[in-house]
């Protein structure tokens, strides 16, 4: 936990959010600004602040992470047509809140650009 960390804030309940899955290890809630129907963002309770600042540790992690996605996916309806996930990485990636987290987005068609959570 971070004390200045919105994120950390969210799971705490000192921020309101619209949390859609939580378990020990990880919590989903819809974004505050979608970019898609679908724009939930799944991060793990760890206050990790960047992709670069996983460990060797954290890889089981990085993979409930991601199998909560298709869980989420499926409850969202989007295992038909599919979905995307984002992880931005530090500045250039446009990253503002420094929790890792997946953005999982779906619900219509995404475009096939540079894809950034924003601009998708
Ligand atoms: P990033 O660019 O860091 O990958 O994306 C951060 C995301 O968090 C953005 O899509 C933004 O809309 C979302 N966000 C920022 N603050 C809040 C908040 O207080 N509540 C929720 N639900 N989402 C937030
Ligand atoms: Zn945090």
């Amino acid at each position: 936990m971070a004390d200045d960390c919105v994120f950390c804030k969210i799971m705490k309940r000192e921020i309101n959010a619209d949390i859609v899955y939580e378990d020990d290890a990880v919590v989903a809630f819809k974004d505050i600004n979608p970019a898609a129907p679908v724009h939930i963002l799944i991060l793990p309770r760890k206050h990790i602040p960047t992709l670069l600042d996983m460990e060797k540790d954290d890889e089981a992690l990085m993979g409930h992470l991601h199998s909560v996605a298709n869980e989420i996916a499926r409850a969202f309806e989007l295992d038909k047509k599919g979905y995307r996930t984002v992880i931005n990485c530090g500045s250039d990636a446009g990253q503002i809140v420094f929790h890792l987290h997946l953005h999982l987005l779906g619900g219509r068609p995404l475009l096939q650009t540079i894809a950034n959570g924003r601009g998708a």
